[in-house]
């Protein structure tokens, strides 16, 4: 491809609500351009990009058996309106009136529409396990798109659905799709880790994320430097925690002065104590009700947790008024000693002997106080794993903290959506079962940002080979004709083995080629001109190293070999 005949408009400037790298490198490198909030267009390299994603998923799609349709993004509303989800999904739900006054919507996942092709079309135990995907793009109105591609209001979704017999049969194809992504994501040569989704269930797990480690990623990830266990903080596993911070000292509380320092930070710094000495009390509102929830200072709390052990479904952390409504002081002086309310104290925080905490009065922490001695409270496992802990699943390993970005999940819906829509077969027996459901889901369009997140430098994107607009990015320097002669022979040697090339043919200086070339990030530059020809070479520089002296001299006649190797290298860098 010629790049005077593409349509690649770069740019010196971001767009101005730009904040992520990706974002801002998709825009200044001409793949994308903004329609609206969270709606974009994919130019010509943006689409290569997308559709590269795309063959990937449908490749691994296809060779685990399932098999593709495609359902429509325009849905009347009696199937959500079957499940209950369409009063359920709120204003996310893009909804529309026809012409008559009916109710329809554009589809933000296709659950229901997938059970109604099951319910119509199975019948027996015989045409079992099914698995249906589809390529499609879906809609949901976010309150806050951003992000660029990262958080959109239309996106580009792989939604895979499995149908089953029973639980057994389920969890097959569960495993069958769990295969698949993981090639998926190593053939994309993505840095990333599967992660437990679902609390607690080491072993026989029903659901996991495939999160892509990304400094900005907004998941927060805990993973094991020993053994292959990772999982979300929120459904991390924490091992109960044994040791304590000091000894018990047999002291009484002791009230001290602390004006003006209510944070943990602070008030460990006025007091010269360790943030684990530290007994942080918050209040929440659970059912109504405020309760002061205790962990160790280095802790937080985990929501999720803490609401099941309050035997609540959710809690929510009290605003000003109600904590000094509660304790009787500002934010920041909260504690247990004479707290009049139901009180939860995690284990660790549990165990510390004599610890400090806020006195429910403004400017006042006590000194000295212990779990039992000097304060009443349910014991419980609240707080969020992190950094350091023991590992949950093996003896020797520690955990680590990431940050990540959800590019697929994959669980075992059960009969949730089979048993709402009537989705039925007929077993061995005649007797009538109901289907047994996973879902399988894959953010496309989202991936193309995802990846740039995780490789990018200061000068550009450096795309992974098997997710690259084009191959190789061919610079000529000059008109020479010489040069040109040689470049189209290598172009079209190149083109005729399959590998793909944008050759950079533009009259720019040979600064502003190469600038671009960085920005645009395709794997393999090669750049042909009058100088080098004149010894028989061309000059190869792999985009992955950021030294520009390491560029290398490849002779002319050996070019097209050398590049075609180099592409298929990477191609199959990643397991077949
Ligand atoms: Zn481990």
């Amino acid at each position: 491809m010629l790049f005077t005949r593409s349509l690649i408009p770069t740019t010196k400037e971001a767009p101005a609500d730009a904040t992520n790298d990706s974002h801002i490198l998709l825009s200044r490198a001409g793949y994308i351009r903004k329609v609206g909030a969270g709606i974009y267009d994919f130019l010509p390299l943006g689409y290569r990009v997308l559709r590269k994603v795309e063959g990937i998923v449908r490749g691994e799609m296809d060779r685990a058996g399932a098999l593709e349709i495609l359902m429509p993004a325009l849905l009347p509303g009696e199937y959500f309106k079957e499940t209950g989800r369409w009063d359920l999904y709120g204003p996310t739900l893009f909804r529309i009136k026809d012409r008559k006054g009916g109710d329809y919507h554009l589809g933000p996942t296709h659950e229901e529409i997938v059970t109604d092709i099951a319910r119509r079309e199975l019948r027996s135990y015989r045409e079992l396990p099914k698995v249906l995907y589809q390529v499609q793009v879906k809609f949901r109105d976010e309150p806050r798109p951003r992000g660029g591609l990262l958080r959109c209001r239309e996106f580009v979704m792989k939604d895979a659905y499995s149908f089953d017999a029973d639980e057994a049969g389920a969890k097959a194809s569960y495993e069958v799709m769990r295969k698949a992504y993981v090639r998926i994501f190593d053939r994309m040569g993505l840095t990333y880790r599967m992660v437990q989704a679902d609390p607690g269930a080491i072993g026989g797990s029903t659901s996991a994320e495939f999160q892509v480690l990304v400094d900005s990623g907004e998941d927060l990830i805990v993973a094991c430097d020993r053994c292959d266990y990772a999982a979300n903080v929120e459904a991390a596993i924490v091992k109960v925690s044994t040791g304590a911070a000091g000894t018990p000292t047999g002291e009484p509380i002791a009230r001290v002065h602390t004006p003006g320092h209510g944070s943990i930070d602070d008030v460990t710094r006025f007091l010269g104590v360790g943030k684990d000495a530290m007994l942080k009390s918050l209040v929440y509102l659970a059912g109504g009700a405020a309760v002061l929830a205790i962990v160790r200072g280095d802790h937080d709390v985990n929501e999720v947790r803490l609401a099941r052990a309050l035997g609540v479904d959710e809690v929510f952390l009290a605003g000003e008024a109600d904590v000094e409504k509660a304790t009787g002081a500002k934010v920041g002086f909260a504690g247990p000693v004479g707290f009049k309310g139901k009180i939860v104290v995690d284990r660790a925080a549990s165990l510390v002997p004599a610890g400090v905490t806020g006195a429910n009065e403004t400017d006042h922490h006590l000194k000295n106080v212990r779990f039992e001695r000097d304060y009443q409270a349910t014991v419980a496992d609240f707080r969020l794993a992190t950094t350091g802990d023991a590992c949950p699943n093996c003896d020797a390993g520690h955990l680590t903290g990431y940050r990540g970005i959800e590019a697929g999940h994959i669980f075992i819906l059960g009969t949730k959506y089979s048993q709402a829509m009537g989705a039925t077969y007929i077993d061995e027996k005649q007797q009538q079962c109901t289907l047994v459901m996973g879902c399988y889901g894959i953010g496309v369009s989202r991936l193309v940002a995802t990846t740039i997140e995780q490789h990018h430098d200061d000068n550009g994107i450096r795309w992974p080979m098997a997710l690259a607009p084009y191959h190789v990015h061919l610079v000529t320097i000059g008109a020479d004709a010489a040069v040109t002669t040689a470049a189209r022979e290598l172009h079209d040697a190149l083109e005729g083995q399959g590998i793909e090339v944008l050759w950079d043919d533009r009259d720019e200086r040979p600064g502003v080629k190469f600038k671009d070339a960085d920005l645009i990030g395709i794997p393999l530059r090669v750049t042909i001109g009058a100088k080098g020809l004149a010894t028989g070479n061309i000059e190869l520089k792999p985009r992955s190293e950021a030294d520009p002296k390491k560029a290398e001299l490849v002779p002319l006649a050996d070019a097209a070999r050398v590049l075609a190797e180099r592409v298929r290298a990477a191609l199959v860098a990643s397991p077949t």
